[in-house]
């Protein structure tokens, strides 16, 4: 394009994209909870604004603070399960974003377990970068501190039996970890009558796109 044209028309797409990125790329240079992080800052989120499906969870724990892609553990796995994604699909930014109520790794409980997700991280950024997301179709609300957030009190079984009624916006699902396997067992509807429902709300929510 010659200079005398002027400057090529800038497409709502284009400024989407940028907007997103911009904010993405903010919250990756992120240090507010420095002093307090035992491995430091090392924010962990995939987004982006044609992504219809988006994962909100935790925090990130060892393996994921030093792989730097969310979900490369063995919870990861147990959601794909739950989820019906492979990988390839699962990590497809395009379609999929994951965005954890604290994005750095916050450390580990005296007694065991990881931290809770760093107070700071939640306000700072999940609004931010939401709002920076229109195509969201369905949000995963995996565990309570992400439910405590976005839904307000409440007890998670009682959600998570009762998804239907957080549809088409919200799916309230327990967190995948190990400790969840003892829960299920006590819970046969989880697997009987949830997942199958949570597959199928996502095949249909990915088909062609
Ligand atoms: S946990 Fe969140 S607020 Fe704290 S340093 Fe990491 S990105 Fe920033």
């Amino acid at each position: 394009m010659s200079s005398n044209q002027g400057p090529r028309p800038t497409s709502r797409c284009a400024v989407l994209s940028s907007r997103i990125e911009v904010l993405a790329a903010e919250a990756r240079g992120c240090t507010v909870c420095a002093p307090v992080l035992p491995l430091g800052p090392r924010p962990i989120l995939r987004v982006s604004d044609t992504a219809r499906l988006l994962i909100i969870s935790q925090a990130p724990g060892t393996l994921v603070h030093a792989s730097g892609t969310p979900w490369t553990d063995a919870s990861g796995d147990r959601l794909r399960g739950w989820l019906g994604l492979e990988p390839a699909r699962f990590y497809d930014v395009s379609r999929v974003a994951i965005l954890p109520m604290g994005l750095c790794y916050p450390g580990r409980l005296p007694r065991g377990g990881d931290c809770p997700p760093r107070p700071e991280c939640a306000p700072l950024w999940q609004a931010r970068l939401r709002a920076a997301m229109p195509a969201i179709r369905l949000t995963l609300l995996v565990g309570s501190y992400a439910q405590a957030y976005h839904l307000g009190p409440g007890r998670l079984e009682d959600r998570v039996r009762n998804f239907e009624r957080f549809l088409p916006d919200y799916f309230p699902l327990p967190h995948p970890s190990w400790r969840t396997l003892g829960w299920a067992a006590r819970r046969p509807w989880f697997e009987a009558e949830t997942l199958p429902a949570l597959r199928e709300t996502i095949a249909t929510l990915l088909e062609d796109h």
